[in-house]
C-alpha cells in the first residue's frame, strides 16, 4: 500500500490514535483542521463513538488538555474535541483529580475577551455548548466577575441574533436562572454518576460508603466483586487503562 493510500485509510478509520494525531497530539504533526473536520463527521455516525472517545480520554485526556491551556483564542480544536468527550467520566474525574484546573474560567475568559463574533454561527454554538457543560461542571462561580460582565452583553447579543438553544442555555445560566441551573446540577450528577454509585445496573445497595474502583479506567465504582462481575459485559466497553 503507498503512503497516501495509508494515509486516506487512516483517515476514513476514525480510532482514539487518529483522532488524537489529527488534534496534533502525537508524533511530529501539527493539528489538522481538514482532517480533523472530517473525522468528527465520521465519529459523530460511527455506532462505537462512545467506546472510541472513551479510549482516547483514557489515553491523551491529559495532553488534550496541556494543549487547550495552549491556546490563546476561544475556538479550536482542542476545544472540539474536549467539546465532544466533557459528558464522559474520564473527563469528570479528570477535572476532579487536578482540582487547580479551571477550564471554565479559561474558556469564559477567551470568549470575553475575543474581539469578534467568529464567522461562522456553528462555531459560537460548540463553544457554548463547551461552556454550558464547563459551567454545568464546574460552576458558574469559577467564572471571574469581571468575565462574566464583558461576557454577558456578548451573549445576550448572538442570543438574540442566532436564537440557538445551546447559546440560550449558556446565558440563562451565566445570568443564575434557577430553573437551568437545576438542570445544570441534573446534568453534572449524570456526568458523574459512575463515578459515585455502583455500576450494575439496578443496585440497590445505594449509600454504602466504600466502593470497589475499577483498577483499569478508574471511572466506574461497585458496591462488590459481584456486582463488578456482572457488569462487565457491560462496562468493558468503554473501560481503557487510564494514563492519569
Ligand atoms: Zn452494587
Ligand atoms: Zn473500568
Amino acid at each position: 500500500m503507498s503512503s497516501m493510500q495509508a494515509g486516506l485509510q487512516r483517515l476514513l478509520n476514525v480510532t482514539a490514535d487518529s483522532l488524537a494525531e489529527y488534534c496534533g497530539l502525537t508524533g511530529d504533526q501539527q493539528e489538522n483542521s481538514v482532517f480533523f473536520e472530517r473525522q468528527l463527521g465520521l465519529l459523530q455516525r460511527n455506532p462505537s463513538q462512545n467506546a472510541i472517545n472513551s479510549e482516547f480520554c483514557a489515553k491523551y485526556l491529559p495532553a488534550l488538555v496541556d494543549a487547550y491551556d495552549a491556546q490563546d483564542v476561544a475556538f479550536n480544536i482542542p476545544m472540539r474535541m474536549l467539546n465532544i468527550v466533557a459528558y464522559l467520566p474520564y473527563f469528570s474525574r479528570f477535572l476532579l483529580m487536578t482540582a487547580k484546573t479551571s477550564i471554565c474560567k479559561t474558556q469564559a475568559r477567551r470568549m470575553a475577551t475575543a474581539s469578534s463574533v467568529p464567522p461562522d454561527p456553528a462555531h459560537l454554538v460548540e463553544m457554548c455548548q463547551f461552556l454550558s457543560t464547563l459551567l454545568a461542571l464546574q460552576g458558574t462561580s469559577s467564572v471571574s466577575e469581571e468575565d462574566k460582565q464583558a461576557l454577558l452583553p456578548k451573549m445576550r447579543e448572538w442570543n438574540r441574533k442566532y436564537q440557538r438553544q445551546q447559546i440560550t442555555r449558556c446565558l440563562k445560566q451565566l445570568e443564575d436562572d434557577p430553573e437551568t441551573t437545576l438542570m445544570a446540577e441534573g446534568l453534572k450528577l449524570h456526568c458523574q454518576k459512575s463515578l459515585n454509585e455502583c455500576g450494575f445496573d439496578g443496585c440497590e445497595n445505594s449509600g454504602i460508603s466504600k466502593l470497589l474502583q475499577c483498577s483499569r479506567c478508574k471511572t466506574a465504582v461497585y458496591c462488590d466483586r459481584n456486582h463488578q462481575k456482572m457488569s462487565w459485559p457491560f462496562h468493558k466497553a468503554t473501560c481503557f487503562p487510564a494514563v492519569f
